[in-house]
């Protein structure tokens, strides 16, 4: 590139960072991602380097930030506050450490501190004696805004020090992601333009003229960097932020002392992916020398401290093409649609398949096979699409009005936002992803079982629903062309091995909807037995912690149903029991009769259950003209009263070991 390209190069690129510095720190609205601003920044960096003649005293490169908003009152601050030089690869680390080697004049170690490089909205705090006079947003490092009002109602900001004394603190007011995604949700009912990411939401929500909208926002704040006049105070970024921690301030808990730079890049390495799992906003790293007086000696750059680097992790937002939409159906027969895109890096993988979640998800993005799409990784392993570029208009991809397996029409059960195909008894989709799941390791945990050996067993007709599977033989296994690992000797004495789950098992592998792991496990821990659990009622059920009405409602309506029915009785025929169901009858003198039990006993209740079961009676949770009779143990409660209304006979403890030891005292 020669002088002249150079110069038109970068005016183009200063007017075109400038446009969007704009956007992302006066109106908290980003057009585009950091990554591509950053490619932006570092190539008119690169040129400036080139061809110093060409940096302007007003470039991006040699300013803080931007413009404030209009309407705060502004404040010159009494530090000034810089930016930090950036880069996105390990080398550059290592150039920045070489230079700071350079200027280490004692020869000795070079302690550092690594913390995450928090993706918020920078503020400076002034106290004095202890208290919180003043709060300002960096804005262009020298003037801010005030918003000491606005900072009030964030909790983690103390008003009051644990100590009275004069104190300058840098940190970043930031919104959890869980808050930032409830927030948008919100804003998305109420017709609200959403924001583009936390940061921009905590940017937002702070900058309001109106601080009562940013009290109903839920902020936080980490303190990052102490400014004291008394050197006697701290003397490393270390003591700082213990100080901090100490005087009440948040600090996060995630940095770590480091000894050289082997050690720096291997912290930065282990949050590259370990980020995902935190509930806040981290674009990266940031390293900052630790002593104090050795910070000093290195001083700024016009924008920036020499004695700290941040490294910018990989995106985690990047735009390709929606080249397609598949429509799944899952075992309970929810149509869902995941895009197909131009493969694409993010955050270190290559991505060809993004979530949409539903149908009216697409219809709100206004999406179809065809826009470029920005898409974002999550912690869930599959990214999501996140909107569509502005002005992109390739109409809205039409939500399918028929099962893509079964051809059956669709339907949406009353408020739900998911598609379900109704055909739950031929729709193959269904059949074979309860089967697949049925075996999946949070279910039954079949080895080998998957996706592929269903397929071919399904092809060759063995099986229709997952209680065929235990009458496979291993010559059905044989004749299914087997990849080597699994021999069918394997998989037939795995499934054969699966006959005794735990009842949360069982329950989830059966595929109920609203029936999740959790859910399964709330209810094997509330009743003792299947039995019990068909014959539980409606009213028992949405008593229990956990157990919701749709929940219920489905579960009840699974034993109902006949083609349930049939495998579950199916199931029994090829001798698959949930552990605690196999209840071993050994006499019929309760034949006939259901017992209900209330109030505290001197053994846990399905001690009881059990044994009314083994003498061949059943146990039901509430009481009816049907109840034979009422167990009461102490503080009985409404059952007691309804069994006395109804002339139902009530037992004490005793008098129900007399009847089962065939001591009738009725
Ligand atoms: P920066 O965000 O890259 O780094 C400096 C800031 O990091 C500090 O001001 C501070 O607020 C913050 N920070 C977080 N944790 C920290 C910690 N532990 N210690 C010290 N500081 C910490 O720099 P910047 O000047 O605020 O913004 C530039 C960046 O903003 C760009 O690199 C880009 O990613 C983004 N940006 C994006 C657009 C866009 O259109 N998408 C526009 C402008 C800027």
């Amino acid at each position: 590139m020669d002088f002249t390209q150079a110069q038109k190069r970068s005016q183009e690129l200063r007017s075109i960072i400038k446009e969007n510095n704009e956007a992302y720190y006066v109106f908290d609205a980003p057009k585009i991602t950091d990554f591509e601003y950053d490619e932006l920044y570092r190539e008119l960096k690169r040129i400036e380097e080139e061809f110093p003649l060409l940096i302007t005293p007003d470039s991006p490169t040699q300013k803080v930030g931007d413009k404030t908003i209009e309407g705060f009152n502004e404040i010159k601050h009494k530090y000034r506050l810089y930016s930090l030089d950036n880069s996105n690869n390990y080398d550059d680390l290592r150039k920045w450490y070489e230079r700071v080697q350079k200027e280490n004049s004692d020869n000795q170690n070079i302690e550092m501190v690594v913390e995450l490089k928090i993706d918020g909205l920078s503020c400076a705090l002034s106290y004095e004696n202890g208290i919180l006079k003043l709060g300002a947003t960096r804005g262009n490092g020298i003037i801010g805004e005030n918003i000491t009002e606005n900072i009030q109602v964030i909790d983690s900001i103390p008003k009051k020090l644990s100590k009275p004394i004069n104190l300058e603190v840098r940190g970043e007011v930031y919104m959890p992601v869980s808050s930032f995604e409830k927030l948008n949700e919100e804003n998305i009912e109420n017709g609200i333009k959403e924001f583009a990411n936390p940061r921009n939401a905590a940017a937002g929500s702070l900058r309001q003229l109106d601080a009562a909208i940013t009290a109903k926002r839920d902020l936080h704040f980490f303190a990052y960097t102490a400014i004291s006049e008394d050197r006697e105070l701290f003397k490393t970024h270390k003591q700082a932020l213990d100080l901090l921690s100490e005087l009440g301030f948040e600090v996060n808990p995630n940095h770590k002392l480091v000894k050289n730079i082997d050690e720096a890049i291997q912290e930065c390495a282990y949050w590259e992916n370990e980020r995902f799992n935190l509930d806040y906003a981290t674009d990266g790293m940031v390293i900052k020398i630790n002593d104090i007086s050795f910070q000093n000696e290195l001083g700024y750059t016009s924008r920036a401290p020499k004695w700290a680097t941040a490294f910018k992790f990989p995106p985690e937002e990047v735009w390709t093409k929606l080249v397609g939409i598949e429509l799944g159906v899952g075992k309970t027969g929810a149509v869902t649609p995941v895009a197909l895109l131009e493969p694409v890096q993010l955050a270190g993988t290559t991505v060809k398949r993004a979530s949409l979640h539903n149908f009216d998800e697409i219809q709100r993005l206004s999406l179809n096979i065809g826009n470029e799409v920005l898409i974002k990784k999550a912690a869930e392993i599959i990214p999501k699409v996140i909107r569509k570029r502005e002005n992109e208009d390739f109409g809205v991809y039409e939500t399918p009005k028929y099962c893509p397996s079964c051809g059956a029409e669709l339907i949406k059960p009353e408020g739900e936002v998911v598609l379900y195909c109704p055909n739950n008894l031929n729709c193959p989709a269904q059949l074979k992803g309860k089967i697949e799941y049925w075996a999946s390791k949070e279910a039954m945990d079949i080895d080998g079982i998957g996706e592929s050996i269903v397929e071919k067993l399904w092809d060759k007709n063995l099986i229709r629903d997952f209680a065929d599977l235990y009458a496979l033989t291993i010559n059905d296994f044989m004749q299914l062309d087997l990849v080597k690992e699994k021999s069918a000797d394997n998989l037939y004495k795995a499934i054969q091995q699966s006959k005794n789950p735990t009842m949360t098992k069982f329950l989830t592998a059966l595929s109920i909807k609203h029936i999740g792991k959790e859910t399964a496990d709330i209810i094997a821990n509330e009743f003792p037995s299947l039995e019990n659990i068909k014959n539980a009622e409606f009213e028992r059920l949405v008593q229990i912690p956990g157990i919701g009405e749709k929940a219920a409602k489905s579960l009840l309506g699974y034993f109902k149903d006949e083609s349930n029915r049939t495998i579950l009785a199916k199931l029994e025929q090829y001798g698959v029991n949930p552990k605690g169901s196999a209840v071993e009858k050994v006499s019929d003198i309760f034949e006939g009769k259901t017992f209900v039990i209330t109030g505290t006993l001197s053994q846990p209740r399905n001690v009881f259950e059990e044994k009314i079961k083994q003498l061949g009676g059943k146990t039901s949770s509430s009481v009816s003209k049907k109840t034979s009779y009422v167990i009461a143990g102490e503080n009985p409660g409404s059952k007691f009263d309804k069994a006395s209304a109804l002339g139902v006979i009530i037992l004490n403890e005793r008098d129900f070991i007399l009847l089962s030891e065939g001591k009738n005292n009725e």
